[in-house]
């Protein structure tokens, strides 16, 4: 029998290749993504969907990986060795979190994702509270994750849904933003950075404005905080949700962070098992915030690979990883400006690495389906963002979004395929 390896704390592993003078190996990085090796069609694949979902690094799922194979149990709830070390491995995430996004853990409510984030706004908070005569203000660029929610409230409650527009570069129109914040306005829900423009919105002059009018906000941190530092405190919302898959983490791993007021004074979303400090028939008593929103056993093997994900962008350094998109967004924009007929949507000076595009003559699907045949795999369709492409008149859009450990040589293979399938259906 081989011997089992020793137990460790679950967060070890190499560190990302950063020298001491702080200069990136990124031949070293890419290295760290197993996935990225694999081939598709018989090419090597070229990863540009990353704004969908990120590739993990070894340690993530190592970690993964060590929690099942020597530290599985439930977390909270068993004295025993396993169980506490459990505990403290899903705690330790909460940790990390708390430190990486500048806010405390104990305002950390950790959740399957975005998703569930909002809607746990949503229920808890916004149901409760809003009614006829109240008005929610979303904007153009948000997610469906960020509008049904709302829907689902305004239609329970009675109150108006307002669209704050954005301009033909994909940008927030910020004067008809803070026109729209009249007083009926009680909740401003808004993207950090949209998942198909690449716009990175004014999140802190926009909170700051939305406090200064009682408007409570709501911002969605998906594409965001796997892309820049983002301090949380310094932007100063009210909630700020976010999922763990895009930052290299587990699927299902996410958090809503909350100002703590809020938290106390919002009922439970879901009933169960450690929301609780006690129950009887006679009446239950809630546990405190974070727990509170934490009903039954969460996905701790996947908040156990999240806490390493922290820790591998951690020691990147989020500053690397901007600097690195920023030189792969401009290599990618470069080399698309160049081929005729080429339309990107979203120009934002301040943007991500997303680009959505569309190529005269060419249907998105057909261009993203031979280009999978290339090897290369992009997003087709409308990703989850309907009003965004109603705004500017079509069906679908291909989306290239690359990460930090793709390289320049990949951005020139994929424009290659580009061409060469583009003449396929002309
Ligand atoms: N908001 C934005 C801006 C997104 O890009 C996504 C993921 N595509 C979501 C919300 C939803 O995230 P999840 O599916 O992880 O809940």
């Amino acid at each position: 029998m081989s011997a089992l390896p020793p137990v460790t704390p679950p967060f070890d592993g190499p560190s990302a290749q950063v020298d001491p003078a702080g200069q990136v190996d990124w031949n070293a990085v890419r290295a760290d993504f197993p996935l990225l090796l694999r081939e598709v069609h018989g090419k090597p694949l070229i990863y540009f969907d990353n704004a969908n979902t990120g590739q993990k690094p070894a340690t993530v799922i190592e970690a993964m990986d060590g929690f099942y194979r020597r530290q599985n149990a439930n977390v909270s709830r068993a004295v025993h060795q396993l169980g506490s070390e459990a505990t403290e491995a899903y705690e330790g995430t909460r940790t990390r979190l708390a430190r990486f996004l500048n806010v405390r853990g104990d305002e950390l409510v950790l959740c399957s994702g975005t998703t569930f984030a909002i809607n746990l706004v949503a229920y808890s908070w916004a149901l409760p509270r809003l009614q006829a005569g109240d008005t929610i203000l979303v904007s153009r660029m948000e997610h469906h994750a960020n509008i049904v929610p709302w829907q689902l409230v305004a239609e329970r409650t009675g109150a108006a849904i307002r669209v704050a527009e954005i301009r033909e570069d994909g940008t927030l129109d910020l004067d008809a933003l803070r026109r729209a914040m009249t007083s009926d306005v009680k909740l401003l829900a808004l993207t950090h950075v949209s998942n198909v423009l690449g716009t990175v919105n004014p999140v802190r002059e926009i909170c700051r404005e939305a406090r200064r009018r009682g408007v409570v906000t709501v911002i969605d941190g998906s594409q965001a905080v796997p892309h820049r530092a983002v301090d949380v405190a310094a932007i100063g919302c009210d909630f700020y949700a976010f999922t763990g898959h895009k930052m290299c983490g587990p699927t299902g791993t996410g958090a809503l962070w909350a100002r703590r007021e809020h938290l106390q004074a919002m009922p439970p979303f879901l009933g169960g098992g450690e929301m609780i400090k006690e129950v009887s028939f006679d009446g239950t008593v809630y546990n405190d915030p974070p727990h509170r929103f934490e009903a039954g056993t969460p996905n701790i093997a996947g908040f156990v690979g999240l806490g390493a994900a922290v820790d591998y962008l951690e020691r990147l350094g989020m500053d690397h990883v901007e600097a690195r998109e920023a030189e792969l967004l401009a290599h990618l924009t470069e080399e698309l400006a160049r081929i005729d007929g080429l339309r990107i949507f979203g120009t934002a000076a301040d943007k991500a690495a997303v680009v959505a595009f569309l190529v005269e003559g060419a249907h998105a699907h057909d261009l993203a389906t031979l280009l999978d045949l290339e090897g290369v795999a992009i997003r087709s369709g409308q990703h989850c963002a309907h009003p965004l492409l109603q705004f500017y008149g079509v069906a679908a859009t291909c989306r290239a979004s690359p990460a930090f450990y793709n390289t320049h040589e990949e951005i020139e293979a994929f424009v290659a395929a580009l061409r060469k399938v583009r003449t396929l259906l002309s």
